[in-house]
This record gives C-alpha cells, sequence and structure tokens, in this order.
C-alpha cells in the first residue's frame, strides 16, 4: 500500500515552493470551533452581529457579541501541533507562506512570518472615519462599543464583515503564492467561503500539486486534491514535519 505521508513528505521536500491554505478547521484543537455545524459558534451566536449595517445601527449590541467571542473566548486560545509544525516546515525554508482564512493570529503566534490573513484580522481595531488602526489589547473594552480617541466613532475589528470586501494586500499575495506554488496543503477548510476558495483552485490550475488535510472530505477533496491525508491537523501536521525532516534528498 502507498504510504500517503511518505509521498507528501518528498513532494514537499522536493518542491520549489510550497504554501499552506488553512482554515478554521486547524484552529479547533486550539478550542476554537468552527463558525458553521451542529457545535460552530452560529448555533450560538446570531451571525447578524457581524453584518456590517446590524454593526452600525447596533453598535453596542453587536461589540457585546463580538468581545465575547472574538476577545473574552479567541483571546485565551494558543496554538495547536498543527500551527507549530506550520511554522517548523517554514523555518527550515520547506514552506513559503501561510494563506489563511483565520482571523486568530495563531500561526504568528505559533512563529510563523509570511502570513497572508485573506480575512483580516482580530488582532487589529481600526476607525472606519480616520483610518486610525489600534492593537486590540490597547483598547478599553470595559465600555462598549470602543470609540476612536481622535473622532469619537465606533470602532471595528480589522477583520472583514459579511459582504465587505478582501483586504487589497492579501488578496493579491494570496493569488500570487498560489500560482506560484509547486505545492499547496490545503488545511482545515470546507472551501464553501468565496472567494477565498478560489486560492486552491488558482493553485491547482497554474499546476500544483494539492495535499489536503482534514478528518472529512471537503467539495476539494474530488475535484483538485492529488493526496488526501484524512485526520486532524494537530496529528497530521507534526507527523508530516517529521517525515519530511527525515528524508534523505541527494
Ligand atoms: P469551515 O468551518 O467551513 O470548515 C472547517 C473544516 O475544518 C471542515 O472541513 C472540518 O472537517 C475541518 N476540521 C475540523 N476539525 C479539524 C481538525 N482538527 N483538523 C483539520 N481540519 C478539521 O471553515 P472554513 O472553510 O475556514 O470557513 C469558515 C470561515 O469562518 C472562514 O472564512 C474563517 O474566516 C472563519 N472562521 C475563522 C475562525 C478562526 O479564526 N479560527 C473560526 C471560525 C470561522
Amino acid at each position: 500500500m502507498i504510504d500517503y505521508l511518505d509521498k507528501a513528505a518528498r513532494l514537499i521536500r522536493e518542491s520549489g515552493f510550497t504554501v499552506a491554505f488553512t482554515g478554521a478547521g486547524i484552529s479547533v484543537e486550539s478550542g476554537i470551533p468552527p463558525f458553521r455545524g451542529k457545535n460552530g459558534l452560529w448555533s450560538r451566536y446570531d451571525p447578524k452581529v457581524l453584518d456590517l449595517d446590524y454593526f452600525y445601527s447596533n453598535p453596542h449590541d453587536s461589540w457585546v457579541k463580538i468581545k465575547e467571542i472574538f476577545y473574552d473566548f479567541f483571546g485565551k486560545a494558543q496554538p495547536n501541533p498543527g500551527h507549530i509544525a506550520l511554522a517548523g516546515l517554514e523555518q527550515k525554508g520547506w514552506l513559503k507562506s501561510v494563506v489563511t482564512q483565520n482571523i486568530d493570529n495563531l500561526h504568528q503566534e505559533a512563529g510563523s512570518k509570511t502570513v497572508w490573513e485573506f480575512h483580516g484580522s482580530s488582532q487589529w481595531v481600526v476607525c472606519p472615519r480616520c483610518g486610525a488602526r489600534h492593537f486590540a489589547t490597547e483598547i478599553d473594552m470595559s465600555e462598549l462599543p470602543p470609540r476612536c480617541h481622535e473622532d469619537g466613532s465606533v470602532l471595528k475589528p480589522d477583520f472583514i464583515f459579511f459582504g465587505e470586501g478582501i483586504p487589497r494586500e492579501a488578496y493579491d499575495q494570496s493569488f500570487a503564492a498560489a500560482r506560484k506554488a509547486e505545492v499547496m496543503l490545503v488545511i482545515g477548510t470546507t472551501g464553501e467561503v468565496m472567494p477565498a476558495s478560489m486560492v486552491p483552485y488558482e493553485a491547482a490550475r497554474s499546476g500544483a500539486t494539492i495535499i489536503e488535510i482534514n478528518p472529512e472530505t471537503t467539495p476539494f477533496t474530488n475535484q483538485i486534491t492529488h493526496i488526501f491525508l484524512e485526520g486532524k491537523a494537530g496529528e497530521v501536521l507534526p507527523e508530516l514535519l517529521q517525515r519530511v525532516s527525515q528524508l534523505i534528498v541527494d
């Protein structure tokens, strides 16, 4: 029987440009649930709190929920062995960048250096009027909604809400990385969120080998995945890093 982990490890060692594309699944083992599904965040919260119109007309209610989910709860999460293994691959020069749909900063906390945050980040809050950006940890959230010191406007987390556009630089860099990729690791994502889900398709169209890591199959699996490594990111990725490290390549 073919050992798919060994095959994936060899492809990564021989690749001149490997990129990882990650979704909510990689953070599940850090205690952050995905949005959808039985135990997803949207089974407990109404997604309208991330709707721009609702946010601006009900800033207090939105911010109470946003603080609870993204700052009190996400804020306590730590990177897991999956995040750490990706940082290890990058440190060794075997991974060029991570394109992530996540907004939780866990790749950076694990040590990843080149991370393109397709949906922005919860680490920053911005003033929609004057553009001032602040570290979320430096904002006083004892009184909600938090307001800009300069002009008193309601501050907004610097991740995208429903209907908002993708940050320009992250968009351009993510698709540029996809076009250059010889191997793309697609980890913990269903690919249901557009346009993020186009990143792996762009890589595949440009000739990349797609290695998918997920406990379940996804729409990518039958369409573009070449090697499917069934399992949890926190278990498969450390094993993959170990195998890549052990390979002797001439
Ligand atoms: P999704 O919720 O649609 O799908 C999650 C995927 O992860 C599923 O395919 C599931 O089988 C898989 N998964 C579950 N446990 C896993 C594990 N231990 N290891 C590997 N895979 C596992 O996720 P999505 O495709 O990223 O789309 C959700 C959207 O919500 C994204 O746009 C993202 O921005 C956002 N989101 C972010 C966070 C975060 O920042 N951590 C959390 C929830 C949602």
